[in-house]
């Protein structure tokens, strides 16, 4: 039952720390969600994998961090201030609102009929400064602060084309139905590049970021059967795209779009020159050719990552004649890749034992966890409901018993439930990975 699903992933997602209602002791607070404790460390590894593998392991590619709140008139130029709505209806008998493309021809709460279908702009507005506050905006996309940077980049770096400029931060759209779990809220994470082309090399750069999305996907552990492509039709596509993919996933709740790729031609360059008088064209050293290059845009929400992960990790099985629940993390996005016990609480030299290989792993891993409660099969499930990939028992062999296991302790794997003995070499190895 994909319902059900959805709502023991919800219900995990909550007990055991990854994603808390916002503001919930206030009754919580509609599209906004809290990352707890291993919430944010997966999204972290999630961060931090993209951020090495786009930014950090190319030669082409470069990073910023801009202010989320920018001067109105980019979001004038952008278009966003004319253009970024969705088509709201309100129902005429109980006020209900909702996007007009997403309901029937009658309100599903009482039946009623709908008013005039209205553009509603989906960003936040704020006052900035104290006297006569000057109305600004969240940014509903990190796109803008990319292009904002585009002639300090270019002037400080001196970048050959094609390069790109990446940004991983906050953006903000004020959904009139914020839902299914954090898929749609109004407080999220992007992870967004710019990747600037000469305009007749935009469709080669396509398909190379096209392939990278999938690469991306992989590394995480999307796992490539549950992503569809769609090409965005003309009358689909956002104002500035002259070419879209979206990247679906199935989710628990239905196919969705996790991730963009789109081709913003020079739609943004040239409007951000046009409207703030800076020259943001670029010299082609070799030509001597200025130009406003053109632009490939590989788009991905961080939330929607986390949320097609625990979709795609969720599983349930017999293990030993008990059912379970557990998290088939790819280790490359676990939030604990290992856990360490000692096989009893109360025997100080095993807990003592437990305790130095527990430093000496945290040492090269550090996201290690150590576990003294309750007996070993409530810890194997405990970590397991959290996607740890292996469980270390320190036990009487690894204290000498057995000479020839000294120094050795068991080595559980999450999904198949097996253990093995090996030396704490390799251990550290297996975990390393
Ligand atoms: P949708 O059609 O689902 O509203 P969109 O096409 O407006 O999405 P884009 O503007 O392309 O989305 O945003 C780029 C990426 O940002 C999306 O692929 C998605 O991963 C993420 N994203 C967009 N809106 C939200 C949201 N409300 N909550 C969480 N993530 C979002």
């Amino acid at each position: 039952m994909p319902e059900d699903r959805m709502e023991k992933i919800v219900s995990l997602a909550k007990r055991r720390g990854f994603i808390y209602p916002g503001s919930e002791i206030y009754g919580g607070f509609s599209g906004f969600w809290d990352y707890g404790p291993y919430g944010i460390e997966l999204k972290n590894n999630i961060k931090q994998l993209w951020w090495r593998m786009f930014v950090q392991e190319r030669e082409d590619m470069c990073g910023v961090d801009a202010a989320i709140i920018m001067n109105p008139e980019a979001w004038k130029a952008s278009g966003h201030v004319a253009g970024f709505a969705d088509p709201l209806v309100e129902c005429t008998k109980c006020k209900r609102r909702f996007r007009a493309d997403q309901v029937g021809d009658t309100c599903p709460e009482c039946g009623g009929s709908f008013g005039e279908v209205r553009q509603f702009n989906m960003m936040f507005s704020t006052q900035v400064g104290a006297a006569d506050g000057a109305l600004s905006y969240l940014r509903p996309e990190t796109a803008g602060g990319i292009f904002a940077n585009f002639k300090n980049v270019v002037d400080s770096l001196h970048p050959k084309l094609p390069f790109g400029i990446a940004q991983i931060g906050k953006a903000f759209r004020n959904e009139i139905a914020p839902r299914d779990f954090v898929f749609r809220s109004r407080e999220f994470e992007q992870m967004e590049i710019e990747y600037f082309v000469r305009p007749g090399e935009w469709e080669a750069a396509f398909e190379e970021w096209r392939e990278q999305v999938h690469a991306f996907n992989e590394a995480v552990g999307i796992p490539r059967s549950l992503v569809h492509e769609i090409e965005v039709a003309p009358e689909d596509r956002a104002h500035y795209s002259k070419r879209t993919i979206d990247f679906e996933f199935d989710f628990p709740f239905g196919r969705k779009e996790l991730y963009g790729l789109a081709y913003r031609t020079d739609f943004d360059l040239k409007a951000h020159a046009q409207a703030s008088g800076a020259d943001l064209t670029y010299l082609d050293e070799s030509s001597k050719e200025r130009f406003l290059p053109h632009v490939i845009e590989p788009s991905f929400g961080v939330d929607r990552t986390v949320l097609a992960l625990l979709s795609a990790a969720y599983a349930e099985d017999d293990l030993g004649g008990e059912s379970r629940t557990y998290l088939k993390f790819n280790p490359a996005v676990a939030p604990i890749k290992a856990a360490v016990f000692p096989l009893l609480k109360n025997k100080p030299e095993l807990v003592a034992k437990a305790r130095e290989v527990y430093a000496m792993l945290k040492k090269s891993v550090p996201q290690v966890m150590w576990d003294d409660n309750g007996n070993i099969g409530k810890r194997y499930r405990r970590q397991d409901e959290i996607g740890t990939p292996y469980c270390i028992t320190v036990d009487f062999d690894t204290l000498g018993e057995k000479p020839e296991l000294k120094d050795t302790v068991t080595l559980r794997d999450r999904d198949t439930g097996r253990q093995e003995r090996v030396a704490l070499a390799e251990m550290i190895a297996r975990v390393a990975v």
